[in-house]
């Protein structure tokens, strides 16, 4: 029988695939989102279901229903949308994480905290491995996310150990796919726009600084497979182990689009890391999990969505 899941941040780009998976495999979905970056648009398919219901609510403010699961998700994850109001996203993390574990408490529900790479802050270990603490400056522009997040790993944590609550984290590395916000700023997304309109690709600084791009598809298996894996609490890495600097992306995404675009150098973000790659022995080893969907795939299927909404 299917089980009552609630998705924080459900409507957001993420969140909105999450919940595609969860009522495919017949769980009841709960949807809740302030809508502050994710959009109707996203869940428009979904409304009509009757297993599933959108709630338009911030994660700020307490919340109850009966639920077996909570993803909690809500967080803007893009720097300009993070750092746009830098205190609610501060709010968002550590009071909207609390509500939710309180929730989790109420119910006997297990919960799982979207957590991220940015936790590792600009890292002097790599690859990553989830036994790194992490190279965070608490007063930089991005901070306001990473220690937000950080904080919310820490609530995880203590509300496991003290309460008994059943907390489960999972550090999400770049992820890519259809249903990004366009106006996301986040690198795939802004590359594939730019491409596809003929304007110039903007490469922050040299380009040299790398990522590691995972696809959608795969995060969601792995956040699926996390959930309902017993006696394993986490943190882990998800994330795909390609690593690519930023001039390769919108390389290849200028040839994949076949675009005419120039590629230009604007000047480098302020705390920007300089290089990310999750190592993911331990999703490996515990979940049986690993990416299946290469850069070239991820992309193509990328393109080919925001070919239709450009
Ligand atoms: P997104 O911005 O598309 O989704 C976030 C969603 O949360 C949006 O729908 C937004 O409206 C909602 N939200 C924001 N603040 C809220 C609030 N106070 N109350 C209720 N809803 C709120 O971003 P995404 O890429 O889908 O990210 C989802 C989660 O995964 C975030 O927690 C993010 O930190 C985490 N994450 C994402 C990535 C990535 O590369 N995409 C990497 C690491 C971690
Ligand atoms: N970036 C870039 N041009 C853009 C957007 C981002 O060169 O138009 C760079 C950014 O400086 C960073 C990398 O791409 O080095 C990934 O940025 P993104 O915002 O996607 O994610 P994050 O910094 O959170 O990893």
């Amino acid at each position: 029988m299917g089980k009552s899941v609630l998705v924080t941040g459900g409507a957001g780009f993420i969140g909105s695939h999450l919940c595609d998976r969860l009522r495919r495999d017949g769980h009841e979905v709960i949807c809740f989102d302030n809508l502050f970056t994710g959009s109707r648009e996203n869940i428009k398919h979904l409304l009509g279901d009757s297993r599933f219901t959108f709630v338009e609510r911030d994660v700020q403010d307490p919340f109850f229903a009966r639920v077996d699961r909570i993803f909690n998700l809500a967080c803007p994850a893009s720097p300009p949308h993070y750092q746009h109001d830098p205190v609610a996203t501060v709010r968002t993390n550590v009071l909207g994480m609390m509500n939710m574990l309180e929730l989790a408490k109420a119910t006997g529900a297990r919960l799982l905290q979207a957590s991220t790479s940015e936790v590792y802050g600009d890292p002097l270990e790599h690859p990553q491995r989830e036994t790194y603490w992490g190279n965070v400056d608490p007063l930089s522009r991005r901070a306001c996310y990473d220690e937000g997040k950080r904080c919310a790993e820490t609530l995880c944590s203590d509300y496991r150990r003290e309460l008994g609550v059943d907390t489960k984290i999972v550090r999400i590395f770049n992820t890519y796919g259809p249903r990004m916000a366009k106006d996301d700023g986040r690198v795939v997304s802004n590359f594939v726009l730019q491409a596809l309109r003929g304007d110039d690709l903007t490469v922050y600084g040299d380009g040299s600084y790398t990522r590691s791009f995972q696809y959608v598809d795969d995060l969601v298996e792995g956040l699926v497979r996390m959930m309902e894996t017993d006696d394993f609490t986490g943190p882990v890495n998800l994330g795909n182990p390609g690593e690519f600097t930023i001039l390769e992306l919108a390389e290849l995404t200028r040839e994949m689009t076949g675009s005419t675009s120039r590629i230009v150098h604007l000047p480098a973000v302020e705390s920007d890391p300089k290089q990310r790659r999750p190592d993911i022995s331990f999703a490996k080893e515990r979940l049986g999990w690993e990416p299946t969907v290469s850069l070239r795939e991820g992309l193509e299927k990328t393109i080919e969505y925001f070919r239709t909404v450009v």
